[in-house]
């Protein structure tokens, strides 16, 4: 499978610091391998790393990263999340599978310019929700899901249990 990045933009540290730390939890959840975000976080930053410190593998959180510069420096497949795009069902096929690509996920005004630069502007149902959401749904849909239940070879592992908590502590 390809790397997958998320580019999140608009946030705001002050009003977004919940739903950021949510876009990046489920796209390392759900098989991303890292996360940048335009506006400067450190406390953001320490929230993930700590996640990833006692859930395991690789991934990673930039702040403070323009979109323009992640962009320039990818070779891969730029997919911006919109309603307004065109459908998930219809896009997905056309997305080639060889190459890496990066999410960019918006907060409340996308500039005209993403639009522009996205090789695919795709849209999860068209009508308004989450970031969250449609990351997280976009994500399912092309990787079937495959790292749900990966080994992360982390501190802790949760294991899927029908009640109560199980958590081995692999320290
Ligand atoms: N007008 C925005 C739009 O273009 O989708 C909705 C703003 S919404 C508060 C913030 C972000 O959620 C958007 O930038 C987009 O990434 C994502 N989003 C919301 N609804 C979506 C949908 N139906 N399909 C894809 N992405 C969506």
């Amino acid at each position: 499978m390809s790397e997958i990045r998320i580019m999140r933009i608009g946030h705001r540290p002050s009003r977004d610091k919940r739903v950021t730390t949510h876009v990046a939890l489920s796209s390392r959840a759900l098989g991303a391998s890292s996360v940048y975000v335009d506006t400067k976080d450190p406390e953001l930053e320490e929230v993930i790393k700590g996640v990833v410190e006692r859930f395991g593998g690789d991934f990673t959180i930039k702040t403070g990263v323009k979109w323009q510069d992640a962009v320039k420096d990818f070779d891969g497949i730029v997919v911006h999340l919109t309603m307004y795009g065109q459908r998930l069902d219809e896009s997905l096929p056309k997305i080639p599978v060889d190459k890496d690509i990066m999410i960019i996920a918006g907060a409340e005004k996308v500039p005209a310019e993403v639009y522009q630069r996205a090789d695919f502007n795709i849209s999860v149902g068209n009508q308004p929700h989450s970031e969250i959401s449609a990351l997280a749904i976009f994500l399912y849909a092309y990787t079937g899901g495959d790292s749900l239940y990966s080994d992360r070879g982390g501190k802790m592992t949760v294991v899927p249990n029908e009640r109560g908590k199980t958590v081995v502590d692999n320290t």
